[in-house]
């Protein structure tokens, strides 16, 4: 069953490494379904950080394989698994990044683009927390623009 998967992908177009990613995806809990493979190949080779509409617009590039809201559902599941995170920019901009480690991000507003940042380049101070909570993460987006 498997092997007719990455042999219709490998007929369906250049991609070297279905069964890497077949594998990345099994290895977080998810079943590697024929578009699955497909956007979870377009993520890997795609930038690190990554909106939906660029999957689709890259996923599609040559005939419509995948509707948009699979992938909207296929990245969601991904994040929800830990292989991506999702860095929301503002309540229209939510960005997939294949870095799943924890990282900070400076914000290119002016060409709409995230750079990592190393976690000890920023200095977070935690406010004191009730004693029934616990730290799960901190992401600081630093939002930059070019001086005019
Ligand atoms: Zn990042």
């Amino acid at each position: 069953m498997l092997y007719n998967q990455f042999l219709t992908i490998r007929l369906a177009g250049p991609m070297d490494t279905s069964s890497d990613i077949a594998q990345k995806l099994e290895q977080h809990g998810i079943k590697p379904t024929r578009q699955r493979l497909l956007i979870g190949a377009c993520l890997f080779d795609c930038d690190q950080h990554v909106t939906a509409d660029e999957v689709m617009l890259r996923v599609n590039q040559s005939k419509k394989l995948v509707s948009k809201a699979t992938v909207y559902n296929t990245l969601g599941l991904f994040a929800s698994h830990g292989l991506l995170k999702e860095v929301v920019i503002d309540t229209s901009k939510l960005v997939y990044d294949t870095n799943v480690s924890a990282h900070h991000h400076l914000y290119h507003i002016d060409r709409g683009e995230l750079e990592d940042i190393n976690l000890d380049q920023v200095v977070t101070q935690i406010p004191d927390l009730q004693s029934d909570l616990e730290v799960d993460g901190v992401d600081v987006i630093i939002r930059v623009r070019q001086k005019s």
